[in-house]
């Protein structure tokens, strides 16, 4: 190997500061153990998202943060939402949620929640570090950088890289599966016609099927507003999703009403979400991989936070079992792997069967809209979201 100068030895190195990494780095803080995450991005960055946190993903943040839900709820950029409108050809069905959901903007909430492991005292942070070659032997992993002149070495590696990890290419050979993934957009908007900040809104069309345009209010008086695709459909139909974006304001009276006097706050982007609707490769010698890294997004909700953070604490217990054990190899990191499909994945492959079976039925928008006026099938419809 070339001489890359000095290198920095730790414990456990977590690469990707978003949700599933900051979690699993908190999760570690009083393990004793030398622990470094490292992020390519400068902070605070923006992540492409819905930012709709639901109140699992707050309670999990509150079992490894102590006082977040309490603090969280206060942000004065956090938003608390109750209620979510369905529109549908004219009819609307609302839902009045027992727990409360919340939207902040990711590059506000990302920001607060890498100062909390900065504030932890005993995790270093690296940002604006791109790793290059992770690259294993018998007794840890070198991870090389694109431009410094050092190197990391690790006995455990986290890959917390989100949807086009580098580690779950370079170790898990990670491929796209287009059938197990969706291309999606969103911008945000002010001035829109009785928005509602404890509210948020979806809108069906036939065109688009059981692919919704989302309306989720957040600080401001603005709204994040944004839709999706499996992308397999985007290929064969030949589909520019920017183009479907605006067009979905035309083709849908009630979406073209409810934005006739709106402003678009900043750009339309893209991004990739990888839908867990298949178990591929989590672990191995001496690495897991967490959240979107392990392509855990809900297909149903396009939510992965929550996920991000049960994998990223399960991912710290099992760092722990392996340092107790000493033994880092792909056998013993079964047992992570066991827990997510208990924890995670059997409900994810069950909704994307559900999810592709609806959508095999014709009117199926107008079946759930017609059924949703029976209230215990509203209450089933709310329960698998
Ligand atoms: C359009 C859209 C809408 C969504 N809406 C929602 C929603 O409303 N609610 C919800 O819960 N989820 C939503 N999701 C999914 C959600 O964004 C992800 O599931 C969540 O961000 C996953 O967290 P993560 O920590 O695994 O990865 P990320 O949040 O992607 O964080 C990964 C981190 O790794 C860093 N990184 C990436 N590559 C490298 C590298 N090579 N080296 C070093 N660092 C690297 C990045 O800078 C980033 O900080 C949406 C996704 C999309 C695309």
């Amino acid at each position: 190997m070339e001489n890359r100068g000095e290198i920095r030895a730790y414990d456990v190195v977590i690469i990707g500061a978003g949700p599933g990494g900051a979690s699993c780095a908190l999760a570690l803080k009083d393990s004793g153990l030398k622990v470094a995450i490292i992020d390519k991005s400068d902070f605070p960055r923006d992540k492409v998202c819905g930012e709709l946190m639901h109140k699992k993903t707050v309670e999990t943040f509150n079992s490894i943060i102590p006082g977040f839900k309490e603090e969280f709820t206060k942000f004065p950029k956090t938003l608390v939402l109750k209620h979510t409108k369905m529109h549908y050809k004219g009819k609307v069905v609302t839902y009045n949620w027992e727990g409360e959901s919340y939207t902040c903007p990711r590059i506000h909430f990302d920001n607060y929640l890498l100062n909390k492991v900065k504030e932890a005292g005993n995790i270093d942070v690296f940002t604006n570090t791109t790793p290059e070659k992770f690259i294993t032997d018998e007794q840890g992993v070198t991870i090389t950088l694109k431009s410094a002149d050092h190197t990391f070495r690790t006995k455990i590696l986290i890959g917390a890289d989100g949807v086009n990890s580098a580690v779950a290419k370079q170790l898990a050979h990670k491929v796209i599966n287009k059938e197990h993934y969706l291309g999606a957009v969103r911008t945000y908007f002010s001035g829109i016609t009785d928005l509602r900040s404890n509210t948020s809104e979806i809108y069906f069309n036939s065109k688009y099927h059981l692919n919704c345009m989302w309306v989720f209010p957040v600080e401001g008086g603005k709204a994040n507003v944004g839709f999706g695709l499996l992308s397999s459909d985007i290929s064969k139909k030949k589909i520019n999703l920017k183009e479907s974006f605006y067009q979905y304001f035309k083709i849908d009276k009630d979406l073209g009403e409810k934005f006739q006097n709106a402003k678009q706050e900043g750009p339309l982007e893209g991004f990739g979400v990888a839908i867990g609707s298949v178990m591929g490769t989590v672990s191995g010698d001496r690495f897991l991989l967490i959240g979107d890294a392990a392509s855990l997004t809900n297909p149903i909700s396009g939510t992965g936070m929550g996920n991000a953070v049960v994998s990223g604490k399960l991912a710290a217990d099992q760092v722990k079992e392996c340092f107790k054990q000493q033994n880092f190899s792909a056998t013993f990191m079964q047992s992570y792997n066991a827990l997510l499909d208990k924890q995670i994945y059997k409900d994810l492959v069950a909704s994307y069967k559900a999810t592709r079976f609806l959508a095999g039925i014709p009117f199926i928008l107008d079946i759930l809209f017609w059924l949703a006026q029976y209230k215990w099938i509203k209450k089933k419809i709310q329960s698998l979201v």
